[in-house]
């Protein structure tokens, strides 16, 4: 007993000198829920649901079509890429807010290859996020094979197979079943020495682990809006291009938006050389005004400090788990390593569906990924150390009586 008290009281400590400790307050988080999935879905700021209610209520409501001027609709996908940018390591004139993570990868692939047109492959790792691969499949079917080849293979791989017939090197950073952190710097540094170019996936990593994309000299990346920077459902995503291509690149979905003058509706497309190029149609104001509004929370703190925490919390999970003999049935797949973890864990089990169902029942909200993992998002703004301690004693509790076993828990619903 004296040594659970000794272990009780310093998560307490953990938390009253937590420096984040006060981002938690800017949450409307629900009561008697842990929520463990803040790299999915982002929850909600009280400044964002305020934010919202003046878009429609004061904005649209009231100055309607004037407000693309008077309250600057017009200007967000810059102005919220500028917020974005200092985050992933950008100076200015390189970000923009638009679309999906899904489309701006269609418009960075086929821009990459607009600038490396001598070859065609562009090689991913096997087990990246679906859509990267499916949006390259497309890329891939349109222009033909003899113009653009989809190559595969895993992430203990990637290096000896940068070679001189690879176009484009498309990764995701942190592989969103393990978490396992591929290294930006020394995978770009070698994929430049074959005059490869690359585009990183940042949707596991922006707002969770420091990147310096200028300084590492990447080329192109995209991230999401909805995970760490609760952004809310279906927020908007952000795309990166350095400078140094912005003048040569082409990119095929050239909207009206995306115009050097859209306002000039000349019946021929020609290109900003500014970032600007990247917009296609008219941007999704509401979504974008909440997630410009929820960016404000990063304003005063560094994407550090959110690391720092974020591995502390990865931390004293897995200990947690490890301290409890009845949940050794779980098979860890995220690297022990710091640098080698992003900011989820996730164990393997053949019931991680039930269990997952069963830790929701209980109010702590993790997800499940195909086939069998069980998957834990640590959002270091609005999570506490104790949060920590009371998920594993739940998961101890589902675990060792059993309760995934339950009919109840068992049944697929349609967003697993
Ligand atoms: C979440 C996620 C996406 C999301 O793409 P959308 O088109 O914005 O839905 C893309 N890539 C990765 C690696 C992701 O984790």
């Amino acid at each position: 007993m004296p040594q659970i008290q000794a272990s009780l009281s310093s998560i307490a400590t953990m938390d009253t000198s937590d420096p984040l400790a006060n981002k938690r307050e800017a949450f409307q988080l629900p009561k008697n829920k842990i929520y463990l999935d803040g790299n999915s879905l982002g929850p909600m700021t009280f400044a964002a649901k305020l934010r919202a209610e003046k878009v429609l209520a004061e904005q649209w409501g009231d100055d309607l079509i004037t407000s693309w001027n008077k309250h600057q609709w017009i200007d967000l996908p810059e102005i919220i890429g500028e917020k974005i940018a200092p985050l992933i390591g950008a100076a200015e004139g390189q970000v923009i807010c638009c679309d999906s993570v899904s489309i701006n990868l269609f418009k960075v692939l086929a821009a990459a290859l607009s600038l490396n047109t001598k070859r065609t492959k562009i090689l991913s790792q096997s087990d990246n996020f679906p859509t990267d691969l499916y949006m390259t499949q497309g890329l891939q079917n349109l222009l033909g094979r003899e113009r653009c080849e989809l190559v595969t293979v895993t992430e203990d791989s990637i290096i000896e197979s940068l070679d001189d017939s690879i176009a484009v090197l498309m990764l995701t950073q942190v592989n969103f079943r393990t978490g396992r952190v591929l290294d930006i710097q020394s995978i770009t540094q070698a994929a430049k020495e074959k005059g490869i170019l690359v585009i990183w996936d940042l949707a596991h990593s922006a707002g969770a682990i420091p990147v310096k994309l200028d300084e590492w000299q990447v080329d192109f990346a995209v991230g999401c809006g909805y995970k760490y920077f609760n952004g809310g459902p279906g927020a908007p995503a952000f795309v990166y291009v350095a400078k140094r291509h912005l003048c040569d690149l082409e990119q095929p979905l050239s909207g009206w938006m995306g115009h050097r003058s859209p306002f000039d509706f000349s019946p021929d497309y020609e290109k900003p050389s500014s970032i600007k190029q990247f917009l296609c149609g008219t941007p999704s104001v509401i979504s974008m005004s909440v997630l410009d509004e929820s960016l404000n929370l990063f304003k005063d703190i560094s994407i550090e400090m959110i690391r720092q925490k974020s591995l502390a919390l990865t931390d004293l999970f897995i200990q947690k788990v490890k301290q409890n003999d009845c949940l050794n049935g779980l098979k860890l797949i995220t690297p022990l390593e710091h640098h080698l973890r992003g900011s989820q864990i996730a164990y393997c089990h053949n019931d991680a569906y039930a269990i997952c169902q069963a830790l929701i029942a209980q109010g702590i909200i993790a997800d499940f990924r195909a086939p069998n993992i069980l998957r834990f998002g640590f959002s270091p703004l609005f999570l506490r150390f104790k949060d920590i301690e009371d998920s594993v004693s739940s998961l101890v509790d589902v675990i060792e009586n059993k309760k995934y076993l339950q009919e109840e828990f068992n049944k697929r619903l349609a967003v697993t």
